[in-house]
């Protein structure tokens, strides 16, 4: 037999009373499904496809053991019998696959969106505009009593184990600083009174379920905001919560009102493992063997394999990375990474969705949580299609018809695939999106479709290769904004700042700040080659992460790099800049142009462009001329779709699809892209 392709990843871990099959956790993720009775089904398929990829441990989004524990009004909640036996379904499905399931309990306390929340003291969160009620010493009481009951329920309803929340700022968090804890009774006061809580409801919970069920308990060990927890805090709980019955510690990074990112694609890979490494080693130290887990941005089974083998901690946290691949161990168990659909972190389809109220899916896989409604089955019947583009949009169509049997031919005009994909990727912070082109390349080898790179295809030749349709997925041109002076040597687009590398000044005005605006700024105040994304050490002190042992909470003042040249961002809209970015990571793309000194100007009228710079007005009254000195004015206007053949080809009486850009440019992204291709490629 030939050697584990990941010998730390792939081995068994031995709980005593049960052995999980690897060391992969699928983290808990709120997707959507948890909230109404009406996606059970759904729920199920969607655990089911994971534990079939053979996924270690499952862990499903958060419930609320009661009403007060609500994230939003009517989330799920497992407080009663009836619930339970909904949740046999869900058990049932993954067991059916070999897996094991653990149901999260979530209580968020004074995170709660809703009017009925309830805290340690009447402190508003900065994330939600209610109050929350201060809870009596009876209250408090009642609060262990609902984590009681619902674990019992949650063995009920046949789960392996729960896992109890207590960390990203929720209600057991807030117990335990005094940022939010104010207490003067035996739940407040001294670290001792304050740690009371959760140390109660995991006793309580093993004396509950009895020995034989998992209890995982999510530990903050950096908390992120500057009177977060000690670092002596942190692992004084951390003894007494494996005392106290835990069976798995999990590792919770950062409270969800702290102004660091930790998930999203700009933090490096693994960039929080050396926080459970500490805590590991403190643990080990006193003799406790409690398996930990380690978590954030692992997105690969050679990073999650490297981790384990240096000793960070026992298991891996896999959350989006299963949206994105459900096989993903199945995989790396059958040395086949290569065909991982990698997580790109863009929170776009998952994050931004549960904040937006809509359903999670994932940006590169379309299926995720859509598993019973969007299955990609054979064709009945083998037919021939030409896709022309082999950006997102194109990549996902033409692979996923050759999938189905189809014969497919991609034609692309450029010398590669993957269209504007190749200049996101150059963006500082967004390397991880070579990683979608990666997978695509491999799906064009396996599928077998037929790839013509430097194909500028002609409707003609299209009508000579007898196809049944052929799918535009030719993307977009850049907006001609029209400015007197734009076509002056010091003036260039963002194709040709960041695809031909055009050189830039030092002093730069960027028009437009959508998303592409603020790339590019991001991309300029960067020195090349010196993305802190993928320097963990530069990117901690760029935004004054440090050791918990040595500050509360991990916090310090933030010491960015200076930028590599001076930018001014513009939008003509009044108003703050890059409102229309992702819900979960526009602060951070805004935050990170600041560190920079980037200075943000909305409400112009560009007047024209000269060569000493960019000439503008204020309002509609076209007052307060000023000239932005500058060397170099870099177009980011926006984007209009790009069709040509679409006419041609329907004078030619060819069937012909319009996706993505092609389709229709405005509020583009490749999340739309992707999804139109992958659907449009399902029903042909
Ligand atoms: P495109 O990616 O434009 O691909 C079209 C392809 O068709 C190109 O490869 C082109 O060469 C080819 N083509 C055109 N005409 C022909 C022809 N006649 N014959 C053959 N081939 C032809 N989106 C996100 O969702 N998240 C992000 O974070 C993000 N960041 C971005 C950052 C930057 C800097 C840029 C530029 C874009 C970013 N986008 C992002 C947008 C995303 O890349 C697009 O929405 C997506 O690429 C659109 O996909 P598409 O397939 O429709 O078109
Ligand atoms: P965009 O988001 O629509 O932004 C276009 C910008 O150009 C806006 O700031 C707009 O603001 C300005 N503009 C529009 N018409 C103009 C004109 N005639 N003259 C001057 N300025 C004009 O488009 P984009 O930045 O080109 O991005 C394209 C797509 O890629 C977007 O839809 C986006 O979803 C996607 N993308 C996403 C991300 C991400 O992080 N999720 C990153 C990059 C790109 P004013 O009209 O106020 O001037
Ligand atoms: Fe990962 Fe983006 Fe998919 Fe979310 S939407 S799982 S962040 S690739």
């Amino acid at each position: 037999m030939s050697a584990s392709p990941y010998p730390h990843l792939l081995a068994p871990l031995d709980l005593g009373f049960t052995t999980l099959a690897n060391r992969v956790l699928m983290g808990s993720m709120h997707t959507g499904l948890e909230d109404g009775r009406k996606h059970f089904d759904a729920m199920a398929a969607y655990f089911a496809e994971r534990a079939r990829g053979g996924v270690g441990l499952i862990v499903t989004g958060g419930f609320a053991p009661n009403i007060e524990g609500w994230a939003k009004p009517f989330a799920g909640t497992l407080s009663t019998g009836g619930a339970a036996r909904r949740h046999q379904g869900i058990t049932r499905a993954v067991h059916a696959e070999g897996g094991k399931i653990a149901m999260q309990i979530l209580h968020t306390g004074r995170y709660g969106y809703q009017p009925l929340c309830v805290a340690p003291s009447r402190i508003q969160s900065p994330i939600s505009p209610f109050t929350p009620r201060e809870l009596s010493a009876r209250g408090v009481e009642r609060q262990i009593r609902a984590f009681v009951r619902c674990a019992k329920l949650a063995r009920e309803a046949g789960y392996d184990g729960v896992e109890v929340m207590g960390s990203e700022g929720y209600f057991i968090n807030q117990f335990l600083v005094t940022h939010t804890n104010r207490r003067t009774d035996e739940w407040g006061g001294d670290y001792s009174q304050r740690m009371r809580l959760p140390v109660e409801i995991v006793s309580r919970v093993r004396e509950a379920v009895g020995a034989d069920f998992i209890i995982i308990y999510r530990l903050s060990m950096l908390d992120l905001i500057p009177d977060g927890s000690t670092w002596a805090e942190a692992v004084q709980l951390g003894k007494a919560i494996a005392q106290a019955g835990a069976t798995i510690i999990n590792t919770g990074i950062g409270w969800h009102e702290a102004r660091i990112p930790t998930i999203a694609t700009s933090v490096p890979r693994g960039a929080f493992a050396w926080v459970t490494k500490k805590m590991r080693d403190e643990l080990r130290a006193a003799g406790i063997t409690t398996p930990l887990v380690t978590s954030n941005r692992i997105n690969t089974p050679e990073v999650a394999d490297r981790l384990l083998g240096d000793g960070c901690a026992d298991m891996v946290s896999l959350a989006r990375p299963l949206l994105a691949d459900a096989d993903f161990v199945a995989k790396a168990r059958a040395d086949r990474a290569a065909d991982i659909n990698t997580c790109i972190a863009c929170n776009q389809a998952c994050l931004d969705h549960t904040f937006a109220n809509k359903l999670s899916s994932c940006l590169v896989n379309p299926r995720a949580c859509h598993e019973t409604t969007l299955t990609i089955a054979p064709a009945t019947e083998r037919r021939r299609y030409a896709v022309v583009g082999a950006g997102p949009a194109g990549l996902a169509t033409a692979t996923t018809l050759a999938e189905r049997g189809h014969a497919v031919d991609l034609f692309e005009s450029a010398d590669r695939i993957g269209g504007q994909f190749n200049m996101a990727k150059r963006i500082p912070g967004k390397e991880e999106f070579a990683e979608t082109l990666r997978y695509f390349a491999r799906r064009i080898e396996t599928t077998g479709v037929r790839l013509h790179l430097n194909r500028r295809v002609q409707a003609d030749e299209l009508k000579a290769g007898g196809y049944a349709a052929v799918i535009l997925a030719t993307g977009v041109t850049a907006r001609d904004p029209k400015i007197p002076g734009q076509d002056g040597p010091n003036v260039l687009s963002y194709i040709d700042v960041l695809l031909h590398a055009k050189p830039v000044g030092p002093r730069v005005a960027v028009i437009g700040a959508g998303g592409i605006g603020f790339d590019v700024a991001e991309f300029l105040v960067t020195p090349p080659g010196h993305s802190p994304t993928l320097n963990l050490q530069e990117w901690l002190a760029e935004w004054g992460v440090t050791d918990p042992a040595t500050v509360r909470g991990g916090v310090v003042r933030a010491q960015p790099a200076p930028p590599a040249r001076q930018v001014t961002l513009l939008q003509r809209k009044a108003g703050k800049l890059g409102k229309g970015l992702g819900k979960t990571t526009g602060w951070i793309h805004r935050a990170a142009l600041q560190m920079k000194q980037v200075e943000m100007i909305g409400g112009v009228n560009y007047e024209r462009i000269g060569p000493e710079g960019l000439f503008v007005t204020y309002g509609e009254q076209r007052k307060d001329g000023q000239i932005i000195p500058c060397d170099t004015v870099v177009l980011c206007a926006g984007q209009e779709p790009l069709r040509e053949l679409q006419a041609p080809l329907a004078a030619a009486g060819l069937t012909v699809h319009l996706i993505g850009g092609a389709d229709e440019a405005a509020e583009l992204d490749a999340k739309r892209a992707i999804d139109q291709g992958i659907r449009l490629a399902a029903r042909l």
